[in-house]
This record gives structure tokens, C-alpha cells and sequence, in this order.
């Protein structure tokens, strides 16, 4: 039988757990300070616990690894890139940026992604499966681990859809925030959805206070359909106003992204039309150009172009800005460390 995955149990259920093995209940505060601020990677790291305890711990439970597989440094900005093997050999992505105000970690959802977004590389090889918490929170640890300095921020935005593992991912969001783990304030979370209504919904009344990032990409449901399957399903108005039910019961501003692909959704009419849209909303554009990927055709506007683009919105007095490229030296769109690490293994 395998072992259950001990950094997936929340502190109250460790308490169970605990409590179920006969132990005294504050044992279970000292192995989840072991698990998730220490960051121990092995049981018999838990010296103030005694060898026969530690002993029946690795008997029942086990502390699932994250083997660093490749690590790539930015040459032009203070960007790492890392894919990490999950136990069974599914390979994830996580991205470092170092920002003035504290390291921020982008973390893959899922191993691979079923929801077909035209440009993205993630979505390519579909979805292998969902990440447990553990292997969410275990991008982080590592991280933090391998730079020996804390992540203040955490944006999911990596490799697949959050909102396709809901369950795992919202307890990871609890675990990530708890204070008896890393204590990282939600409010420094951002979590990123290509839109799927009834989710977003249901994450607006789990009291939350992550930042939802919507992934827009069209000025119509029209032009949204050439670029993302998920939107046969749902409507864009739908999305819409799902969003702003999320902005209604958290009172926090959503951020609207825009990957820019040239000719397909950057021209005056798009912005005009997103202006209609999003006008008089208390929200953010992110612009992204869009990161081009061997696989497909799509390419990003001139820098000229998407100033312009910009400065449309903003004359209608929208908050925008434009992302600032990381890492374009190291694979650094979504899942295009991943394939190609994949593809050269299927060469070998
Ligand atoms: N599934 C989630 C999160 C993962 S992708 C979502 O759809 O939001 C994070 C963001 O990067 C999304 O806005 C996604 O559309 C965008 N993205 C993916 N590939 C891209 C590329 N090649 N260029 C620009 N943006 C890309």
C-alpha cells in the first residue's frame, strides 16, 4: 500500500492523524513546523521527536520529493527557471523572479493542462494529471530551499489550471497562508484562470483574499473562441460577471490579462471594444505579448504597437500595464522547459 503523503494533511488534520497514532496532540504542531517551516525532507530530521516515533511515522506516512531536474539562471534579469520530478516522473515548472519588494515564485496547478489555449505550450501534450497540495507547497519549499531566502509572493500561473484541481488547490492556498506553515499573507497570492464560471464562483465565497487574475485574450466571445476552447463552454458575459461577483464578495480588484498576438486581437477595434467592456470596472489589465512557441504561429505586436495599445485603454481611463518580459532567455512562456525536456528524452 503506499504511504500517505504527510505535507498534504492541513494542521488540523495532522492533529487527527496524531491523535489517531496515540500521540499527544502537540506532537502534531511540532512535526508541521518540522514539514512546513523548517522544511524537512526527512523524518529523522525531527530531532525533538524520539527515534521510535520517527520510526512509525516512515512506516505509515511519507515526505514526497520534488527532484530538481533542471535549473536555468537569466543572464538578463534576476529571473531561475526550474523543472522539478514529481515521485512518479511527471515533470512541473516553476519560475523565481526577484522583485524589489521579495522573491516571487509562479508554481504549476497541474501536470500538463486540458484546456487548449491556442498559445500556449502547456496544453500541448493535455493533461497527465493533478498536483496534491504537497507538490504545489513542495515547489515552494523548494525554492526557498535551493535560494536560502523566503518567498514573499506567490503567483499560479505556471503549468495547467488551478481551478481544474479546485480541491488541491484551495487547501494549498490555506496551507500556504496558515500561520503554523510559511505564513505567506494572501493578499501576496495570485491565482490565474482561463474562466471556468462556476468555479470562479464558488471561490469567490470561500473567504479568501487572493488576487484573481481572469485570462481574457479576446475583446469579444468571438475573438475569445480563436484563442481558448474554454470558451465554447462558457460565455463570455457569464465570465464576465463572475468576475465581478469575485470583486463583490472579496472586495479585491481582479487583474484581467490580455496576451497581445498580432493581427489576431491588437488592433483599435480590440481596444476600443475591451474598453466598452472593462470601462467604469474597479480592475487592472495585464498585457502580455503574447511569448512566441516553436509549435505554433502566433506572434507579438512591435513594441510600438502595443504602447499604443496602452495608451487607447488608458485614455479611457483604464489601469493597465504591461508585463514586463522575465527570463526570454530560459524557455520562459509556460511549459516550454517542460516540452522541451520532454521531447529530448522522447529523442534519446
Ligand atoms: N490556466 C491558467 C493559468 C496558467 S497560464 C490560465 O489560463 O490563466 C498563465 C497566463 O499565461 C495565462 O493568462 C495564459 O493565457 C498566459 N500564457 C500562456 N502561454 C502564453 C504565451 N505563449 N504567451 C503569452 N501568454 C501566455
Amino acid at each position: 500500500m503506499d504511504k500517505k503523503d504527510i505535507c498534504s494533511y492541513t494542521y488540523s488534520e495532522l492533529q487527527d492523524e496524531v491523535k489517531s497514532l496515540g500521540e499527544k496532540p502537540f506532537r502534531a504542531g511540532q512535526i508541521y513546523e518540522w514539514l512546513h517551516v523548517k522544511l524537512a525532507e526527512d523524518f529523522d530530521e525531527m530531532t525533538n521527536l524520539s527515534k521510535d516515533f520517527r520510526r512509525r511515522l516512515g512506516e505509515e506516512y511519507e515526505i514526497r520529493r520534488l527532484t530538481l531536474a533542471e535549473r536555468q539562471i537569466s543572464k538578463k534579469d534576476p529571473t531561475e527557471k526550474y523543472l522539478f520530478e514529481l515521485q512518479d516522473g511527471n515533470l512541473v515548472e516553476s519560475v523565481l523572479m526577484r522583485y524589489s519588494y521579495g522573491n516571487s515564485v509562479c508554481i504549476s496547478s497541474q501536470a500538463g493542462c486540458r484546456m487548449g489555449c491556442r498559445f500556449c505550450a502547456s496544453t500541448i501534450g493535455g493533461l497527465a494529471r493533478n498536483l496534491s497540495t504537497s507538490e504545489m507547497l513542495g515547489q515552494i519549499y523548494r525554492v526557498q530551499k535551493l535560494i536560502g531566502e523566503r518567498v514573499s509572493n506567490i503567483v499560479v500561473m505556471g503549468t495547467g489550471e488551478p481551478l481544474d484541481n479546485y480541491d488541491n488547490f484551495l487547501k494549498f492556498i490555506h496551507m500556504v497562508s496558515d500561520d503554523h506553515g510559511l505564513h505567506i499573507s494572501q493578499r501576496n497570492i495570485t491565482a490565474s484562470t482561463c474562466g471556468i464560471v462556476p468555479a470562479v464562483r464558488r471561490l469567490a465565497e470561500e473567504g479568501l483574499q487572493i488576487t484573481l487574475a481572469l485570462s481574457l485574450h479576446g475583446s469579444s466571445q468571438e475573438k475569445r473562441r480563436l484563442l481558448m476552447p474554454v470558451a465554447e463552454k462558457y460565455e463570455l458575459s457569464e465570465v464576465l460577471a463572475a468576475c465581478e461577483y469575485y470583486f463583490q464578495k472579496t472586495g479585491r480588484r481582479v487583474t484581467y490579462e490580455y496576451s497581445l498576438v498580432q493581427g489576431i486581437n491588437d488592433t483599435d477595434e480590440d481596444a476600443a471594444a475591451l474598453a466598452r467592456m472593462l470601462g467604469g470596472r474597479n480592475c487592472h489589465i495585464n498585457l502580455i505579448p503574447v511569448n512566441q512557441i516553436k509549435e505554433r504561429n502566433f506572434q507579438k505586436p512591435c513594441r510600438k504597437n502595443t504602447l499604443e495599445f496602452k495608451n487607447k485603454l488608458e485614455h479611457h481611463k483604464i489601469n493597465v500595464t504591461i508585463r514586463r518580459e522575465r527570463g526570454s532567455d530560459i524557455d520562459g512562456a509556460c511549459g516550454q522547459l517542460r516540452r522541451r525536456h520532454t521531447a529530448s528524452q522522447k529523442e534519446n
